[in-house]
């Protein structure tokens, strides 16, 4: 992928990316603000492409206004629509750095172009073409403002959109492409934290994350970056930072690099704690205990392309028959449940019981590989505060335990603080 990254070497800068989320470019005042860090980088000698998001909330409304028009509605179409956040404050910021005497020039997805498969509204990103900026920084210089989130579906040449927090992905796909220096996250906290630094105060910044730790930390949970921004940043090698835009712009803050584990000298046995609320649980009670119940049960599902997490297989009350337990996306929940209930008389099971406010919680470490017992330390520890689990499920680099939604800002400081994550 990103085949057609150009080769050019015209301009003897260094290339940067800035990515700039929601929170970041919430307002003018803010984009401003923005503005200034990229004045900054620019003075410092960079050619600069900046990706930015939508205004907080955006999104969401765009969303929104989309399932009112119609519930059942065309992904196109939802694409166009939601695509447009990003095509505002792209416009916005390339005006603000003119406002300050620099340079600066809007890209839409389509305008790269950044090419994507078919999977509209959670599309992948093919390829970008990085010639027309890189022809733009050697001809004048001028800052590269891109539309995060959006691409062009090369088929049909409709807009496309990369799913939800997608900017990151674009941001780190353009780092690859222009293979620039490094990829700066911008966004509210000022880097990666041991867990969610807004449910746990005491929550620490790390200065390193190992790229496999993010990629564990992000698909369980921590939405600092899109799952596939870290996958991307992995493949292609892209030193990538997270920073804070809230901070003065006058200087940079150090933020968390995400970078190769040889990268780390010391690792801890847990790095950090990741949760979700976004879980559904599902459970057939008294399944006949015989070879092919259990592809029958899952393999309908993945039909469905419904992606089943953890599973749990035990004795029912009965002592004959076994009942089998798994969660699914909160999203897939309904369409989940409509299988199973469809395929009743194939499967045999005698009751179909669904359960919504369940939350996931996860520990994550490089170093659990070397370590024995590591988890087991939890469910003491989550035991002798009453928290009750539903469900494990255990590999090399994590572990995470379901349980009831109610009890995941106890759970997630018990395991915190039990790991020794907790700031003096
Ligand atoms: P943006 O709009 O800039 O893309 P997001 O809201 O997508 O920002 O991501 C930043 C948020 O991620 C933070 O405000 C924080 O609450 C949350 N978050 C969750 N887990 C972590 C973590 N381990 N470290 C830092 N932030 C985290
Ligand atoms: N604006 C999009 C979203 O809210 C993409 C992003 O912010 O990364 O999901
Ligand atoms: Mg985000």
């Amino acid at each position: 992928m990103l085949a057609k990254a150009t080769m050019q070497s015209s301009s003897p800068r260094p290339r940067l990316v800035m990515k700039f989320g929601g929170t970041s470019v919430a307002n003018v005042e803010r984009i401003k603000n923005v503005a200034q860090h990229v004045k900054r980088e620019v003075e410092a000698g960079y050619d600069v492409a900046v990706v930015v998001s939508a205004m907080s909330g955006k999104t969401n409304e765009l969303v929104a206004w989309v399932k009112e028009a119609s519930p059942l509605y065309d992904q196109r179409e939802y694409d166009t629509v939601v695509a447009s956040g990003e095509q505002v404050t792209s416009g916005l910021l390339a005006i603000c750095l003119q406002a300050i005497g620099l340079k600066a020039r809007s890209w839409q997805g389509w305008q790269m172009p950044l090419r994507t498969d078919t999977q509209h509204g959670s599309a992948r990103i093919g390829e970008i073409d990085g010639s027309g900026i890189l022809k733009s920084f050697a001809e004048d210089g001028a800052v590269a403002v891109i539309a995060g989130f959006q691409g062009i579906e090369p088929k049909t040449g409709r807009i496309a959109t990369l799913g939800r927090g997608g900017s990151d992905t674009s941001a780190v796909a353009v780092a690859a492409a222009l293979k620039a220096e490094r990829c700066d996250i911008y966004t509210d906290v000022d880097g990666v934290y041991t867990t969610d630094p807004r449910i746990v105060p005491k929550a620490k910044r790390l200065d390193k994350v190992a790229f496999e730790e993010m990629l564990e930390m992000a698909s369980l949970g921590a939405k600092v970056l899109q799952v596939r921004s870290v996958e991307l940043a992995m493949v292609h090698n892209v030193r990538t930072y997270v920073r804070s835009s809230f901070d003065n712009p006058a200087q940079s803050s150090p933020g968390t690099l995400i970078c190769a584990e040889e990268e780390i000298m010391e690792q801890p046995v847990v790095t950090g704690i990741a949760y979700s609320k976004d879980e559904a649980q599902i459970t057939l009670r008294q399944v006949a205990d015989k070879p092919g119940v259990a592809a029958a049960v899952f393999e309908p599902l993945a039909d469905a392309s419904i992606v089943v997490d953890m599973i749990v297989q035990n004795v029912s009350a009965d002592g004959k028959t076994t009942d089998i337990t798994f969660t699914v996306p909160s999203a897939d929940y309904a369409r989940a449940m409509d299988v199973i209930e469809k395929r009743k008389d194939e499967i045999g099971y005698e009751l179909l019981q669904g359960v919504q406010d369940v939350a996931k919680i996860s520990a994550i470490g490089v170093g659990m590989r070397s370590h024995a017992g590591v988890a087991a330390k939890a469910f003491k520890a989550l035991a002798d505060r009453g928290i009750n689990i539903r469900a494990i499920t255990t590999s090399e680099i994590k572990f995470s335990v379901l349980i009831d939604v109610a009890y995941t800002e106890l759970a997630v400081r018990t395991l915190h603080s039990l790991y020794g994550l907790d700031a003096a």
